[in-house]
């Protein structure tokens, strides 16, 4: 049977910008492709568990102020579900859906034993001291604490949380329990249960994308530009090792505008640039240009490292690239999907790119139960042969059914869940 529910016409008329309906597009084509099960459609289509908690939080002046959040379970047909928490002062139900759905597939392309879900809090934590970020994650902790755990749901980095706060929630969950429970988060400092290179993680998996998407496309990266968007943890990182690699990089972006050198940035000092003063502007390696436009640079490869909704219908056909390989969640609308394949643009779609970060985590979850840390080498040597194999894979479906990179990372994912879920069945 093929998929007859409305959700595809409904996804296709929704708001370009609903990262939700964003998802549901290419889920949408990938199970028509397929020719998935209508049952197993509706099954994968519907998120587990969604909880919504109120955050009360006292404020360094006495004042009470009362944040939300959200955990949501996507699928957990793999195994316990995993994914990050944002912190962002516009995240809602829908993008928190998304981007847990995007976890299922993103677990499923590089096969890790883990389902998908997310979690968010509408907070601005560039305003909060950081008592209060301490006092929002303790709270947020705690309202979700009957859902999470090393068997139930490991929560992660995203947008604006990184090791301090993972630490407060292992530290959080494991008062409540009793003793320390290092596995119910990844991405935790070292010495904490951290994994060395867990942080680069994300950037390192992209830098393994780059190298075989150049392959691919007979680009040589010693003669290559790229253009970097956002100089977080993911752009800084794939900036520093793609110029250590000799890889030029002539553009990078932060919130109010980019750096720009066509002779190449240095991108080592570039980022300890960045640790000291948290923004682009004054670094003496380039010009900063106030205001956007990078993306429409002319490179050989873009790299959004952002947010979501950069490549829409309204600017893709001014991206000006050969390669864009997407180190954000949902960097590129539905719609813009299809005119960046008019413009044979090759596109390593975010849920192969920038799965790195999430094939660290699960290297971490292994070490927090065996109690046996790994060096850095032995992390990082691992993580490129899973994202080179999962590339591969990619790859091999666009030949086998006819189609780009995106659609095919959700067919080799969706196809692979359906499957579990079948052998699986269901309860009762
Ligand atoms: N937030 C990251 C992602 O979107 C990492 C998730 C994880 O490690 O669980 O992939």
């Amino acid at each position: 049977m093929t998929v007859t529910d409305d959700a595809a016409a409904l996804a296709r008329e929704a708001p370009e910008h609903n990262p939700f309906m964003a998802m549901l597009t290419r889920f949408d084509r990938a199970a028509e492709l397929l020719g998935l099960d209508q049952g197993i459609y509706r099954i994968l289509k519907a998120p587990e568990k969604e909880l919504k908690v109120a955050i009360p939080v006292r404020m360094d002046d006495g004042s009470f102020e009362v944040y939300e959040g959200w955990r949501v379970q996507h699928n957990s047909t793999m195994g316990p579900c995993k994914g990050g928490i944002r912190y962002s002062p516009h995240v809602n139900i829908d993008e928190v859906r998304a981007l847990a759905a995007w976890m299922t597939w993103k677990c499923a392309i590089v096969n890790v034993p883990f389902g998908g879900a997310k979690g968010g809090v509408r907070c601005d934590p560039r305003t909060l001291s950081i008592g209060e970020l301490e006092r929002v994650t303790r709270r947020f902790t705690s309202g979700i604490i009957d859902i999470i755990g090393p068997d139930r749901d490991v929560p992660a980095p995203d947008m604006y949380t990184n090791e301090q706060v993972m630490a407060w929630i292992m530290d959080t969950y494991s008062m409540h329990k009793g003793h320390t429970v290092t596995s119910v988060v990844t991405g935790k400092p070292w010495g904490l249960g951290g994994s060395q290179g867990r942080k680069e993680a994300t950037g390192r998996g992209l830098l393994t994308m780059v190298r075989e998407a150049a392959d691919v496309k007979k680009l040589d990266l010693a003669d290559a530009t790229v253009v970097v968007q956002g100089a977080g943890n993911v752009g800084g990182t794939i900036a520093e090792l793609l110029s250590e690699v000799g890889v030029k990089i002539v553009a990078i972006s932060d919130i109010d505008g980019y750096l720009l050198n066509e002779g190449g940035l240095d991108a080592k000092k570039l980022v300890r640039h960045l640790e000291r003063k948290g923004q682009l502007a004054e670094f003496k390696g380039g010009e900063y240009i106030d205001g956007q436009g990078l993306l429409e640079m002319e490179c050989d490869i873009l790299i959004p490292c952002a947010t979501e909704n950069q490549i829409t219908s309204v600017n893709a056909d001014k991206i000006n690239c050969k390669i864009i390989v997407e180190g954000a969640n949902g960097p590129t609308t539905a719609r813009a999907d299809d005119i960046l394949d008019e413009k044979d643009i090759f596109v390593i779609p975010d849920i192969l790119a920038n799965a790195g970060g999430v094939v660290v985590s699960y290297f971490e979850w292994v070490q927090d139960r065996m109690g046996y840390f790994w060096e850095r080498r032995d992390v990082n040597l691992r993580l490129a042969k899973v994202m080179r194999t999962a590339f591969r894979q990619v790859l091999k479906r666009t030949k086998t059914s006819k189609v780009n990179m995106r659609t095919a990372a959700y067919i080799e994912a969706v196809d692979r869940v359906a499957n579990l879920q079948k052998m699986r069945g269901l309860y009762p």
